[in-house]
């Protein structure tokens, strides 16, 4: 770990992509987060996640505001990263047929994997290590996870490929949770940095949210 102090803060890059809906999932959680664009934001964070969005075009963003390094560097000091669908293309260390961004994790995916966007699916799978009851998830133009290496611990597999796995360092899931009303993996992530998160049942949290919810919030002053 570094010298940095863990200001208990989770931030979201925000490049490209499902940022906001990140960001509402865990203020419903009561995790402070924020909104990463520049490296300085970078400093203290307990953890990162790179949102599902576009990995092309998230990659060519990172390259030109000069986050790539500030992220290597930042996880080398012990930063925890999340990579959701787009994100996880860019933490894994194989990317079938195409050159690897970070390649901060030990998987191989494979882009686009189920087809084109008309095959984005939602499905329900039960993940015991992250929670007790099914967790609903949402697959939008998503890779599939081919192999996990030797030090990453798959944590959902489903017909023939893995889903969502982790190291001691990043997380990653081919779906999108901040698209759904479940908080289970963004709890998980939080611990997973260290935070501590109280149990509950995220309908009771807020029984009103729909996928629109985040706009009731304003995160940029
Ligand atoms: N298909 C996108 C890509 O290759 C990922 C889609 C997503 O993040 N939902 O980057």
């Amino acid at each position: 770990m570094s010298g940095l102090s863990n200001s208990g803060v989770i931030g979201v890059l925000d490049l490209q992509g499902g940022v906001q809906e990140h960001l509402d999932h865990l203020q419903r959680l009561g995790v402070a987060s924020r909104p990463v664009k520049r490296a300085e934001e970078l400093a203290a964070l307990a953890g990162l996640i790179i949102p599902g969005g576009e990995s092309t075009c998230l990659s060519r963003l990172l390259t030109i505001f000069g986050l790539r390094e500030a992220i290597e560097e930042r996880w080398r000091q012990g930063l925890q990263l999340w990579g959701t669908c787009a994100g996880a293309i860019l933490l894994a260390r194989e990317n079938a047929g195409e050159t690897p961004f970070f390649g901060l994790i030990d998987i191989t995916v494979s882009r686009n994997a189920f087809g084109s966007q008309m095959d984005s699916f939602n499905c329900e799978a039960l993940a015991p290590a992250v929670a007790r009851e099914p967790i609903p998830l949402t697959f939008i133009r998503a890779p599939k996870i081919l192999r996990a290496g030797p030090g990453v611990r798959v944590l959902l597999e489903l017909d023939g490929y893995i889903a969502a796995a982790e190291d001691d360092r990043a997380l990653v899931t081919i779906f999108h949770p901040e698209l759904t009303p479940s908080l289970a993996f963004h709890r998980y992530f939080a611990r997973k940095c260290g935070l501590r998160v109280a149990e509950a049942d995220d309908a009771a949290l807020d029984p009103a949210w729909t996928p629109q919810s985040w706009t009731r919030f304003s995160y940029h002053s």
